[in-house]
């Protein structure tokens, strides 16, 4: 199975260099259109469609992420750090 930190050095081989030239503020676009894709498929309940987007979604947030230096895997375990952040338990209680 592929770790967070391995994936985004995945991403960081492939994009790094393309996502530095075309800079944050483009970078974050593509994000936003990829958003807006999921928005478009989501109740198409085209389960294919559906996945492409999201990968498509989480590989432009890895690239915004490398673009600043964030190391996601520690930022992910320091926000959620297997519980809700808000609640504290697992599964979350929040009403
Ligand atoms: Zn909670």
């Amino acid at each position: 199975m592929l770790k967070i930190n391995e994936f985004q050095q995945l991403m960081k081989d492939i994009y790094l260099k393309r996502d530095q030239k075309q800079g944050l503020n483009k970078t974050f676009i593509h994000l936003i259109e990829e958003i807006g894709e999921l928005a478009e498929c989501l109740n198409s309940k085209n389960k294919e469609i559906i996945q492409n987007e999201i990968a498509d979604i989480v590989a432009w947030i890895f690239s915004i992420a490398n673009l600043l230096e964030i190391d996601m895997e520690a930022s992910l375990l320091n926000k959620y750090p297997m519980k809700c952040p808000r609640c504290k338990n697992n599964p979350c209680i929040c009403k």
